[in-house]
């Protein structure tokens, strides 16, 4: 049987930096499935439709088809057959993944590409509801959260070393929305499983988080 860990938290927790480190140092397969929902948004957005209605939503979802492919040990998303990895980390996609990933049939339609990968390898698999609603049968989860001004000042520096000219009383402000929107959704809401170990990555660095992860999970395996 796969080793399963899930872990879930608000945006701009490490989630995704510390996952990856902690998935090769276990040689498990990392699984972000928040490239998966901006793929879809990335779709949505180009198809130019009001999400909100929701027959026009499932038909353009009948023309999204996303998958996940390892490329030199790194996850890379299709969109149909395009490689949008590079493609998902703008504002607009941001903005888009956080509205329709509320919407269940967006969700519906990646519940099995998820569980799936998670049946067939050991993986470490990241986003809002793995521990929750993907893998509620994960022998390890983790619930890793940060404090609204940490994840900001940490967003505010990586578009500044990108050169892009931000504020970061903007990114605060996005920040709560996004939390808000995450945690108020009536399908599949961000929050902390019971079972969950609760890491506040606020005043510790990306190494200590690493090792915490790495130790619990391989108390258990
Ligand atoms: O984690 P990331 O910021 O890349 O996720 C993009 C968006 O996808 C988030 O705003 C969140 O609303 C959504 N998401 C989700 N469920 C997941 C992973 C991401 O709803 N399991």
């Amino acid at each position: 049987m796969s080793f399963n860990i899930a872990i879930d938290g608000p945006a701009g927790a490490g989630k995704s930096t510390i996952a990856k480190r902690a998935a090769r140092e276990l040689g498990f397969v990392y699984v972000d499935t928040g490239a998966m929902y901006r793929a879809i948004a990335l779709g949505l957005f180009r198809s130019g439709i009001d999400v909100e209605d929701e027959g026009k939503l499932s038909e353009a979802l009948t023309q999204i088809e996303v998958s996940i492919r390892y490329e030199n040990g790194e996850q890379q998303v299709y969109l149909n057959e395009e490689n949008v990895s590079g493609l998902i980390r703008t504002e607009e996609v941001s903005r888009m993944a956080s509205v329709s990933s509320a919407k269940p049939l967006v969700r519906n339609k990646l519940t099995d590409l998820q569980r799936g990968l998670a049946r067939r390898e050991n993986v470490l698999m990241d986003g809002r509801d793995i521990g929750t609603v993907i893998l509620p049968q994960a022998q390890l989860k983790i619930y890793l959260t940060a404090s609204v001004k940490t994840r900001a000042g940490r967003r505010y520096k990586e578009y500044l070393e990108r050169g892009e000219h931000c504020s970061l009383e903007e990114i605060e402000k996005d920040i709560e929305a996004r939390d808000f929107n995450d945690m108020h959704r009536e399908t599949a809401p961000l929050r902390q499983a019971e079972d969950a170990v609760l890491v506040d990555s606020s005043d510790l660095s990306v190494d200590e988080v690493v090792a915490q992860i790495v130790s619990l999970a391989r108390e258990r395996m």
